[in-house]
């Protein structure tokens, strides 16, 4: 990073962890756990998955003290699209979950999903088509075809007309495998990388491999928006900036990164906000017409207070932010220059 690390004892003293009640279950939980820092320039959110290790959690730990230290880039954009997503559901029950949206303007939707074929998919696809003609629609695998599961699958879907078809198959070298097998085919669909892209120096990766037309970028996972912005330049691909179920203090962060990006092109997946059944503030970042506000929420001290974790969890999280932190300063100053190896 550019600026000097805040000690952690000032983190500490300025940390403040929070249980969030979900609408639906995620990862097996209904409810997210996040440590909010207050700083000199806002709240940073610093939420990584309960499971990480301190090294995948120091990079998320370096954009929670970014948004809180740091003020966002100026921007002129007030608001950015953002995308409705239509989960793996039957073709009866397409109109009334789309229905929850106003008029979605692009709209992911879930393929290869566990238990279903691609008959499936096909018919979920063509009933969203149907339904919304002038739409853009993608389609999201979660890595959940093969390689020859996958050609085939999107040959098809494609007929549709799709934006693009986001981690068809797991791993940048299956992706740059399906890139050749589909141009070979005459199928024109971009691909674009996610699961594929969660340490720091994957996009690149992806980028050389040819295993991707874009990628879904997340501010926590890469370490801020100043080194996401840097990732994104150095990989030279679009991208697409969606949230890791942040509060809205993570999705005002990734609002900003999305508004500095070179080019805007893609709807972002971050209208996440609506999953959860309430938030540290009290004006979340929820979608309004298939925008989201470009802005820092104001954070209540009365909802951080309600959802304030138990004094065990409040300590697991102080050990965690210690660890993370270690691993954060002793990291060698080397995110700026990591492409060129
Ligand atoms: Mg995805």
């Amino acid at each position: 990073m550019d600026y000097q690390l805040p000690s952690l004892e000032e983190l500490r003293e300025n940390s403040f962890v929070v249980r969030l009640p979900l609408r639906v279950m995620f990862r097996g939980v209904v409810q997210r756990e996040a440590l909010l820092i207050q700083g000199p320039a806002g709240w940073g959110e610093f939420s990584p998955f309960l499971e990480y290790g301190p090294a995948e959690a120091s990079r998320w730990l370096a954009a929670g003290i970014e948004s809180a230290y740091q003020p966002y880039p100026e921007t002129t954009i007030e608001r950015i699209p953002v995308n409705a997503t239509l989960p793996a559901v039957t073709t009866e029950q397409v109109s009334r979950v789309l229905g929850q949206y106003d008029a979605p303007h692009t709209i992911k939707i879930k393929v290869a999903e566990s238990g279903q074929i691609l008959q499936d998919d096909i018919a979920r696809v063509a009933e969203t088509r149907r339904l919304y003609p002038d739409a853009k629609l993608r389609v999201d695998a979660n890595a959940g075809w093969t390689l020859d599961q996958a050609v085939p699958a999107l040959a098809r879907l494609s007929e549709y007309g799709l934006e693009y078809a986001e981690q068809p198959v797991p791993g940048i070298a299956d992706l740059a495998r399906l890139r050749e097998r589909l141009a070979a085919r005459g199928v024109e669909l971009k691909i674009a990388a996610d699961e594929s892209v969660r340490k720091h120096t994957d996009p690149v990766e992806v980028a050389r491999m040819g295993a991707a037309d874009l990628m879904v970028i997340k501010t926590q996972p890469l370490g801020g928006i100043a080194e996401a912005l840097r990732i994104v330049e150095q990989a030279g691909l679009d991208a697409v900036v969606s949230s890791a179920l942040d509060t809205s203090i993570g999705l005002g962060q990734a609002a900003a990164l999305a508004a500095s990006l070179p080019e805007l092109k893609y709807a972002c997946g971050l209208s996440t906000g609506t999953l959860f059944k309430d938030d540290v503030t009290e004006q979340p970042l929820i979608a309004h017409g298939g925008y989201l506000d470009v802005r820092r929420p104001a954070v209540s001290r009365a909802k951080i207070r309600h959802y304030s974790v138990e004094p065990d969890s409040f300590t697991w999280w102080m050990q965690r932010l210690e660890q993370s932190y270690a691993h954060l300063s002793t990291r060698p100053q080397a995110d700026s220059s990591f492409a060129g190896s």
